[in-house]
């Protein structure tokens, strides 16, 4: 079985728990205006390349010790990894077996039966919360939010265990509104915890090698990084404020 991927990274720290391999699958169903992957979404490019799930097990197994010290495993990331649900589901299948723990980083914009393909074979979900206004949503993503939310109302009535991870862009969703949205909604799905994942422009020269143009330029507000550094901070005592699981980074 091959899929496409445009990144393979090891020792990861932030993108579940313990340490982790990550591997990046290519394309997305999202154009986030803050999007440091734009090789995810961008047709033809040069860091795009097909793999044989026989080919990553290895890569996996080799840090299998870690991942048994550490409580980690492999994450799949991208772009959204569930459009390639069936390369998804054989190589999470294979994980299982070789006993290297699963988690799945999603932005939740994919027919529910992509869910399906995978059920039973991920430990934990960290599922993507850009910002809960439809149109809102819209504007800074290229699509609404009521698909994201429902495959979310689904997983969790399915007792899948669920982190939400916020990106924080200034000037777009860090409010004391979407704050209490998120807790709100964090408490409904019983999650087992909220991210915050501050903004930064570590994509910024992806953009320039892949010849386009940096797409946030214009449409995120950009502060000095003290006062960022306040508002990521003010924002988590915001949730706090009605759900005590948050933490920065993660
Ligand atoms: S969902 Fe993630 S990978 Fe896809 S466009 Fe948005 S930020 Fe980029």
């Amino acid at each position: 079985m091959r899929g496409k991927i445009f990144n393979f990274q090891r020792y990861a720290i932030h993108d579940g728990l313990g340490i982790r391999s990550v591997l990046f699958l290519y394309g997305c169903s999202l154009k986030c205006a803050w999007c440091c992957n734009p090789e995810s979404f961008i047709p033809d490019n040069k860091f795009i390349r097909e793999v044989e799930i026989e080919e990553v097990i290895p890569w996996l197994l080799e840090d299998k010790p870690y991942f048994l010290n550490s409580g980690g495993g492999l994450t799949l990331s991208g772009g959204e990894p569930l459009l390639q649900p069936e390369f998804a589901g054989v190589l999470l299948k294979e994980c299982r077996g070789h006993g290297i723990g699963t988690a799945i980083e999603t932005c939740g914009e994919v027919p529910w039966s992509n869910f399906e393909a995978v059920k039973g074979l991920v430990d934990y979900y960290l599922y993507d919360i850009k910002h809960l206004d439809p149109d809102l949503h819209n504007t800074y993503t290229g699509s609404g939010n009521s698909g994201i939310l429902q495959n979310l109302k689904r997983l969790s009535l399915d007792k899948a265990k669920i982190y939400l991870r916020v990106p924080l862009v200034p000037g777009y969703n860090m409010d004391e509104k979407q704050a209490h949205k998120i807790a709100e909604l964090a408490g409904d799905i019983s999650a087992e915890g909220i991210n915050l994942l501050p903004y930064h422009r570590f994509g910024e020269d992806k953009y320039a090698r892949l010849g386009i143009n940096y797409a946030p330029a214009g449409k995120i507000s950009i502060i000095p990084e003290a006062d960022r550094k306040h508002k990521v901070l003010e924002f988590a005592g915001l949730i706090r404020l009605h759900y005590s699981k948050v933490v920065i980074g993660g």
